[in-house]
Formats: C-alpha cells, sequence, structure tokens
C-alpha cells in the first residue's frame, strides 16, 4: 500500500472498487481493478481526466504492485466523461485493449470523435426545445471545457449483450442496460449474484435519464425496461458508479425509481395538458428549485426524455410555435 491508502473495496475475488475523486457533485466515481492469477489485468471505467483521478488510479494500481503500462484491458460502462474521460491515456500509455458495448461505440463514444460536427446539432436540439438565449450562449464553452477532460481511445473494440467474459478469474455475462446512456453495459455474475452496474442503478440519486440530440429516440422508455430487467435479476449486491461502491436492495430501488418516473410522467402530462409549453418551460415546473446553469440543461433534457415518451405514446401531440416545440393535450 502507498502512503496515499487508496480507498479500495474487495467485490469478487481479485476484483476490487476504488474511489476515485471527481469535480462533480457525487464527489467519486467507481473505478474497478481486477488483477487476476490468470487473466488480463483489467480496469473498468477510468473516471474523468484530472490530476487527482490520475493520482488515485496510480495508487489503486500501485497497492497491487502495478503500475500503467501493466493495464491489459479497459472495459468502459459507458461513454459519459466521468467514466470514459481517461480511456484514451490509458490506452496510450499501456496498448490495452478498451472494450464497450457494440451500442454506445456507435452512439456516445462516436460523439467525443464526432464533436466538432455534432455541436452544432446539440445547440439547436436544446435551442428547438426552448432553452433560452443566455443559457445557450455558454453551452458551446461549457461543452468544450468538458470535452477537454476526455480523451477518447484510438480503437475500441465492441462487447456483445449475451457474450460472457472473465473477471476474477470468474465467467460474466455482458448485459444491455440502456436508459442513461445509449449503449450502458453491465456485468452480470450469476454465482455470486453480484451485478456491476455504472450508472444504470444508484443509491440516493437517480441516474439522470436525457434525450439529447445523439441519443436514441425514447431513453426513457429504454429505462423503464432496464428497470424491469434489473428487478427480475435481483443481484444480491451491485457496484455502482457514485455513492458506492457498492450496494444492495437493487430490486427495490429499480421498483422505486420506477414509481418515481411514472409520477413524473403524471406531473408533465397534465402540466402540459392545462398549460401548453415547451420543454425548458416544463422543466421549469418539474424542477422548481433554484440549479445553475449545467443543472438547468440537466432538468431540460430530462423533462425532454418524459415528454417525447409521453408524445410516442400518444398520450401528448406536440406543435412547432414560435420557434420551439409545445406539448400539449
Ligand atoms: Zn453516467
Ligand atoms: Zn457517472
Amino acid at each position: 500500500m502507498t502512503a496515499s491508502a487508496p480507498a479500495l473495496t474487495p467485490v469478487v475475488g481479485t476484483l476490487h472498487a476504488l474511489q476515485v475523486p471527481i469535480p462533480y457533485p457525487m464527489k467519486t466515481v467507481t473505478v474497478l481493478i481486477d488483477a487476476p492469477r490468470q487473466g488480463p489485468v483489467t480496469l473498468i471505467d477510468t473516471a474523468l481526466d484530472t490530476p487527482e483521478a490520475r493520482q488515485a488510479i496510480e495508487d489503486g494500481l500501485s497497492a497491487f504492485g502495478l503500475h500503467w503500462p501493466d493495464v491489459e484491458r479497459v472495459i468502459v460502462t459507458h461513454h459519459h466523461p466521468d467514466h470514459y474521460g481517461l480511456a484514451g491515456v490509458v490506452e496510450e500509455r499501456s496498448g490495452a485493449a478498451v472494450q464497450m458495448l457494440d451500442v454506445e461505440i456507435g452512439r456516445g463514444e462516436r460523439y467525443w470523435h464526432l464533436w466538432e460536427e455534432w455541436l452544432p446539432g446539440h445547440i439547436k436540439h436544446m435551442a428547438d426545445h426552448g432553452l433560452p438565449p443566455e443559457l445557450l450562449a455558454t453551452l458551446e464553452l461549457d461543452s468544450r471545457r468538458g470535452k477537454a477532460r476526455v480523451h477518447p481511445a484510438s480503437r475500441v473494440q465492441p462487447l456483445r449483450e449475451g457474450q460472457h467474459i472473465s473477471l476474477a478469474g470468474q465467467e460474466w455475462e455482458v448485459l444491455w442496460l440502456p436508459g442513461h446512456a445509449d449503449g450502458h453495459l453491465g456485468l452480470w455474475n450469476e454465482q455470486e449474484s453480484v451485478l456491476i452496474a455504472g450508472d444504470a442503478i444508484l443509491p440516493r440519486i437517480s441516474p439522470n435519464v436525457g434525450l439529447y440530440a445523439y441519443t436514441r429516440p425514447d431513453p426513457l422508455g429504454d429505462y423503464l425496461q432496464t428497470l424491469g430487467k434489473l428487478e427480475a435479476l435481483n443481484p444480491a449486491r451491485a457496484v455502482v458508479g457514485h455513492h458506492g461502491p457498492v450496494m444492495e436492495g437493487v430490486q427495490a430501488r429499480a421498483r422505486q425509481l420506477r414509481g418515481h418516473h411514472h409520477e413524473r410522467l403524471d406531473f408533465i402530462r397534465e402540466e402540459a395538458k392545462n398549460e401548453p409549453r415547451d420543454a425548458y418551460r416544463l422543466s421549469l415546473a418539474m424542477f422548481p428549485r433554484d440549479l445553475n446553469t449545467a443543472g438547468r440543461r440537466f432538468a431540460l433534457a430530462e423533462t425532454l426524455a418524459h415528454a417525447e415518451h409521453l408524445h410516442l405514446l400518444g398520450q401528448l401531440a406536440r406543435t412547432w410555435q414560435g420557434g420551439a416545440w409545445v406539448y400539449h393535450g
């Protein structure tokens, strides 16, 4: 162990969960390290690129007598900056194979490579759903700042739903858990009843489910199905991306989150029927509290995911009015 005593939690056999600092309200992200007697040295998720995160992972590796060049495989649960940020750096330092779910490679991962080309679409999407000019004005700069801490890998190998991989000397099934991200990956160990869940389910906070320009058309519909999957799977333990690293009671939490989204759907349906509005104005009703600029954009994307789900179900209509999509009964 190094002097900085990395926060490592044993998961299964040689697999350990490390808490890595991130400059977000969740404070840490879980990075898993596996150094089995046989099989590749593996990282699962990589954190956002900050000096503190690099140091924390370095310390975590050295607790097992390992250094960056020893990493042979990096599995990333989803493309969000706090999980994927350092993937390209690890790849460069170690030559490790970076792996993600095939769906994510075609969507979120691609987003980082086509970022410049996709940015105008991202901005237009937010404007079309009512994001006011003062919040739009800083969107590009904030996005650029965020992107600077993400280093996409140059080659990403696809994992496929239902495929089995070896981790900690045991077999794990690759799961597709879309909603929070289109190609969100889970790893399921039936023997130990352990799920590596990333942000597909979290204690304390509801994973953000947002509709963006580049996402699948109905992320909330996807997420409700994922919650059903998790409820049926009923793992004894899940390793989660934030507020973990390990949680129990996944089945009850999945039910609770489904109830929470249904309440929000009821709320949005009634609000839009009573007073037709664009998604931004609906988001002010759904999240009336004070939020910073980034928080208001998340609130818009989350509200929009609910409004579009209702639209696709035929429970709300939408019309182009005054330069934005207005949802109504
Ligand atoms: Zn995420
Ligand atoms: Zn996350």
